[in-house]
């Protein structure tokens, strides 16, 4: 039998599509490390698509992994979890295209209400009980019921569920400070949840579950676990407080397209923005900021290529990046990995964030629909 020459075999390597790979192994890793910190129970937030890395993919492998709710900020989002067989139960909040109370009952899905008029809304109108979470506001003034409405809120949800319109499912709050990693700074909002969770009591509904945490006051601060953690870039490896190392939960590739040789002198890229210092090779990746390449990233960006870093050198395209390997030439097909959990010269989700001055949720939450998504 006649054997393809490793050296021809590289040279017409396949050009692949670009993939986000999502690692659920990473997620099962990520919601133990959150169990160490805390014994409330575990809601894995999913919204945004499970922070860009499948919705349905995530909330599995948390889910198999211990995480008890699930959390999202549509209905619609919950149904489509309801639809590919998540049990258990889930919460939404925000509501941009408003509750949908009757997908909700038929779903069994809790919603947040944050507002009188919202509740009023339900109370008014729902056509079976809806359970609800009363959405405090412990200091954000983004989303939840303002302070001075808290009474009101209370009383309207137990006139609602006294006619059977609404049950009080819950109680929540929402943390400004918490990536600040000091207890002091979450101490207020602490405080505010209690004050809440009391009024809930004495008018008479019980002493449903209430939360307060994200992903870095888990980590970080004991007192503000309450019942229940809200945990969602934990999930995909990103801790907003820096504190604890979680695992990256996906990996972005590409296969090069294709390899020039280029002189010393060349300017490469729209405006020539990068000029080569030396003779050196220059490789074209089918990604851009269209796939959430980040057009702002510095010149120290770089991909993983056969295990040693090189640099993304002049302005990132819509469609495509070049990258500098120097002395090395790269057939085309030859995979580049520019972001992924392995450490070493692969850069992480965090390199990228540093690189582009921004946080890590904007890279994974960022990458666009011609990237193929594979689950590992
Ligand atoms: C997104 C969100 C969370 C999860 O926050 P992370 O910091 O990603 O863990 C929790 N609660 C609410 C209300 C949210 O909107």
């Amino acid at each position: 039998m006649s054997r393809v020459p490793v050296a021809l075999e590289r040279r017409s390597g396949a050009v692949r599509p670009p993939t986000l790979q999502t690692l659920p192994v990473a997620v099962t890793a990520n919601v133990a490390r959150v169990r160490a910190r805390t014994a409330s129970t575990i809601m894995a937030v999913v919204k945004a698509d499970g922070y860009g890395h499948g919705a349905v993919t995530v909330a599995r492998a948390a889910v198999a992994a211990g995480a008890g709710w699930l959390g999202t900020t549509s209905v619609a989002e919950a149904c489509a979890l309801r639809a590919a067989g998540l049990a258990v139960p889930i919460l939404t909040w925000l509501h941009p295209y408003g509750i949908d109370a009757e997908a909700a009952v038929a779903a069994g899905v809790d919603v947040a209400v944050g507002s009188v008029d919202e509740l009023d809304a339900l109370v008014a109108r729902a056509p079976s009980t809806v359970r609800v979470h009363l959405h405090m506001d412990t200091g954000m003034s983004r989303g939840g019921c303002p302070r001075g409405q808290w009474d009101e809120l209370i009383g309207l949800a137990q006139r609602g569920q006294q006619i059977g319109r609404v049950s009080v499912g819950g109680v929540m709050g929402h943390l400004a400070l918490a990536d600040r990693a000091d207890p002091a700074a979450n101490a207020a909002a602490v405080a505010g949840m209690r004050e809440a969770r009391r009024a809930v009591r004495a008018a008479g509904l019980g002493t449903p579950p209430a939360h307060l945490a994200a992903t870095s006051g888990t980590l970080t601060d004991p007192a503000t676990h309450f019942d229940m953690v809200r945990v969602g870039a934990g999930l995909v490896g990103i801790d907003p407080s820096e504190t604890v190392e979680m695992r990256g939960a996906s990996r972005l590739t590409a296969t090069i397209v294709h390899t020039t040789a280029a002189a010393a002198g060349t300017p490469v890229g729209y405006s020539g923005a990068y000029v080569t210092d030396r003779a050196t090779h220059l490789s074209v990746l089918p990604v851009g900021y269209a796939d959430g390449i980040p057009r702002e990233c510095s010149s120290q960006a770089g991909v993983e290529i056969r295990g040693r870093r090189f640099p993304v050198v002049g302005r990132v395209s819509m469609d495509q990046i070049v990258i500098d390997t120097g002395a090395a030439s790269f057939p085309a097909g030859t995979t580049a990995t520019v972001f992924g959990p392995d450490g070493g010269a692969t850069p992480s989700v965090q390199d990228w964030a540093r690189w582009a001055g921004t946080i890590p949720h904007t890279i994974v939450t960022g990458i666009g629909p011609r990237v193929k998504r594979t689950t590992a």
